[in-house]
C-alpha cells in the first residue's frame, strides 16, 4: 500500500460481531451524491441523523467528497487486498450513495467494476443501495454479477418495480407498543405483497422484534440475494 492512500473502507455495527463486515462510502449522508428527490434526504434518513451525533464521522465523509470515485475505489481494493482478516459482507453506502451515473468518468467505472470483481472473486456477499430507477439501471449494468438493490420511496412504486428493491415500513405508527406493531404491519405487508404480486420478500431480521434478537448481515445476506424481490426494513428511529 503506498503512503497516499487513504483509509476508506469501514464497519457498521449492524454488519457483523466481530468487525469482520465492512462498509464504503463515497460522500456524506445527504451529500453531493444523494438524489434530492430521495424522500429521507433532509426528513429522517437514519445516517444524517447518525452522522449529526458522530461529528467525526460526518467529518471522515466530508473528505470523501474531495476524492474521485476511482481513487475512492483504488484505495479501498488496496486496503482489502493488504487485510489479513476475513471480510463476511461488503456494504456499499453505509451513509450517502454511489455517484451519479452522469459524473462518473471512465476511469471511475473501471475501478467501480474492479473492486466489485475483486470481492466477487472472494466470494463476498455485496449490498448494493441506490436510491433511484436511474442507479439502479447503471450500476446493474457495471456489476452485472450483484445485486443493485433500489430503496423504493412507496409500497406501490416496489410493486411496480421490475428489479431488486427495499421499502421502509411502519413509520406511520407511533406512540405506545410503537416497535411491535411495526413489525407486524412489516409482516403483513410482505405477506400482501407476495400474494398479490407472486414475487419473493423478505423481512431485514436487523431490527429487535423481528426475530428475539436482531441478527447481522454477515449471516443475514439477504439483501444481497437477487432472488429476493423486496426487502422490507421496520422503521425504527
Ligand atoms: S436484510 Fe439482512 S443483509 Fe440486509 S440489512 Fe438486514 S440484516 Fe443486513
Amino acid at each position: 500500500m503506498t503512503t497516499n492512500t487513504q483509509n476508506v473502507l469501514g464497519t457498521f455495527s449492524k454488519g457483523s460481531n466481530d468487525n469482520s463486515a465492512v462498509s464504503l462510502n463515497f460522500c456524506r449522508a445527504g451529500g453531493s451524491n444523494c438524489d434530492k428527490r430521495c424522500p429521507y434526504n433532509g426528513n429522517g434518513c437514519y445516517a444524517e441523523n447518525l452522522s449529526k451525533v458522530y461529528v467525526s464521522f460526518d467529518d471522515s465523509l466530508a473528505l470523501r467528497e474531495t476524492m474521485t470515485p476511482a481513487q475512492i475505489c483504488r484505495d479501498a481494493l488496496a486496503q482489502l487486498k493488504a487485510r489479513k482478516k476475513r471480510v463476511s459482507f461488503f456494504r456499499f453506502s453505509v451513509a450517502g450513495s454511489l455517484p451519479f451515473p452522469s459524473k462518473l468518468t471512465r476511469e471511475d467505472r473501471r475501478a467501480l467494476a474492479s473492486l466489485v470483481d475483486y470481492l466477487l472473486s472472494r466470494k463476498i456477499p455485496i449490498h448494493c443501495p441506490v436510491e433511484s430507477i436511474e442507479k439502479q439501471k447503471t450500476y446493474s449494468r457495471l456489476f452485472p454479477s450483484i445485486c443493485v438493490r433500489r430503496s423504493a420511496p412507496t409500497m406501490s412504486s416496489a410493486i411496480k418495480s421490475n428489479h431488486p428493491v427495499s421499502v421502509v415500513i411502519g413509520q406511520d405508527i407511533t406512540g405506545a407498543g410503537a416497535p411491535a406493531k411495526r413489525v407486524e404491519k412489516a409482516r403483513t405487508v410482505l405477506i400482501d405483497y407476495c400474494k398479490k404480486t407472486g414475487k419473493r420478500a423478505g423481512l431485514c431480521p436487523g431490527v429487535k422484534g423481528v426475530l428475539k434478537t436482531s441478527a447481522k448481515c454477515a449471516q443475514c445476506g439477504l439483501c444481497s440475494n437477487p432472488d429476493i424481490d423486496l426487502i422490507g426494513y421496520v422503521w425504527h428511529s
